[in-house]
C-alpha cells in the first residue's frame, strides 16, 4: 500500500504540483476566500467575491469594494 503524503490541511486542486510551501500558502489563502460571510445589508450568507477586489451579495445584489482574497485587504 502506498501511503498518501497529503496531510488534512491540503485542499484538492493542486495535487502534488509546486512544492509544499506554496500549497501550504495557497491553502490558507483558498481557506480565507471561501469562507463564510454574512452580507452586512440583508444578513445572507451568500456574500461572496464576485471578482478580484469586488464582493458581491447573491441574494440582494449588495456590492462592495474589498481586498482580493478577503473583504478587509491586509496590506493597507
Ligand atoms: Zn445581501
Amino acid at each position: 500500500m502506498v501511503k498518501r503524503k497529503n496531510s488534512k490541511e491540503s485542499i484538492k486542486g493542486l495535487g502534488v504540483k509546486y512544492g509544499t510551501t506554496l500549497r501550504r500558502r495557497y491553502t490558507n489563502i483558498y481557506r480565507i476566500l471561501k469562507s463564510k460571510r454574512i452580507c452586512p445589508k440583508c444578513g445572507s450568507l451568500r456574500f461572496k467575491r464576485a471578482v478580484i477586489g469586488i464582493w458581491k451579495c447573491h441574494k440582494c445584489n449588495y456590492t462592495i469594494a474589498g481586498g482580493a482574497y478577503d473583504i478587509i485587504s491586509k496590506h493597507t
